[in-house]
């Protein structure tokens, strides 16, 4: 095992030829304790029992600063940060934004050393509870991913599988299209979310990095999740893609539902759903469809994103 800089950790694979490797990262947002704490305890097993992984792993803890404070960001968002050059932007001088380049860069180290990145799993948890505990977030792509991940996902009690449709400088967007890896954003449930899921997730990750061999078809024989109340199966997994991203515009931004609605709540089409304007009633946005609500926060910067808005695809 090597530390390749604060907080990333280079596990090589059992031979040279092991074949591309496996990401991993946990606390890009620094309050989001499950993911780290699982990621700590599969550090720990790793270190401790010396574990010869089959195929190379980089274990990320993405924002040291702000876990050490357990709070989601110091400066700014770091998962807004990742592929882009913000040249001249008071964000570049940020503890994030000098995080985000050493991550790349270390990325990059891995993909040159083992061959490329196959997939990549950054891990995070919902501020709010959803209605789907747990759900993994595409990133855009053009191309189908190359392993069936439905019955891997769906071990880990996945219950929902959206897709990104505009671009975001996130770190999962970055390692898909930097590195062509199979890459997610996976929630793991809700700031609130049970300690004995962090176990039970610490479990399932062991799992996937001990197991992965690069074989077609070993992301089906994971071992069970243990502790998961709906034990999901491929088949119970529902699709969605972002239908509209919500961006506000104003200091008068406001929502015209409950905002504080657990994530994936549904709405007919012609909701009345939020207002960005001036003037009273200026800027009323009316549901074009029915919609699933996901990540609704009116606190966020001015031209940031307050939610998104989603459309179930089966
Ligand atoms: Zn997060």
């Amino acid at each position: 095992m090597e530390e390749w800089c604060e907080q990333v950790y280079y596990f090589p694979g059992q031979t040279r030829s092991a074949g591309a490797g496996i990401m991993v990262s946990c606390g890009i947002h620094g309050d989001e304790t499950g993911p780290i704490d699982a990621c700590a305890a599969l550090l720990h097993r790793l270190r401790k029992h010396r574990v010869q992984l089959p195929r190379p792993l980089l274990l990320i803890f993405g924002n040291p600063a702000a876990i050490a404070h357990r709070q989601r960001f110091v400066d700014f968002n770091l998962n807004r940060l990742f592929g882009a050059a913000q040249v001249g932007s008071p964000r570049e001088d940020s503890i994030e934004a000098r995080r985000a380049r050493q991550l790349e860069q270390a990325c990059a180290r891995f993909a040159q050393q083992c061959q490329g990145i196959d997939w990549h799993l950054d891990l995070h948890s919902t501020i709010k509870p959803s209605l789907i505990q747990r759900f993994a977030l595409l990133p855009v792509t053009r191309r189908e991913y190359r392993r069936p991940w439905a019955a891997a996902l769906g071990q880990a009690g996945v219950g929902a599988l959206v897709r990104q449709t505009q671009r975001a400088h996130t770190f999962s967007q970055f390692s898909h299209d930097r590195f062509d890896a199979d890459s997610f954003t996976l929630e793991c449930g809700s700031h609130a979310t049970d300690k004995s899921t962090d176990t039970a997730l610490a479990q399932w990750l062991q799992g996937l990095v001990e197991a992965s061999t690069g074989a077609v078809g070993d992301v089906a024989r994971l071992p069970e999740y243990p502790m998961v109340e709906h034990q999901m199966t491929e088949h119970q997994m529902t699709e969605y893609r972002v239908a509209e991203a919500i961006v506000r515009r104003t200091e008068q931004f406001r929502f015209l539902i409950e905002e504080s609605e657990p994530n994936f709540s549904e709405h007919p089409a012609g909701t009345a759903f939020y207002c960005d304007g001036v003037e009273p009633g200026e800027g009323v946005f009316r549901l074009p469809g029915p919609r699933y609500s996901l990540f609704l926060n009116s606190q966020v910067a001015l031209g940031q994103r307050a939610g998104l808005l989603l459309e179930r695809l089966q």
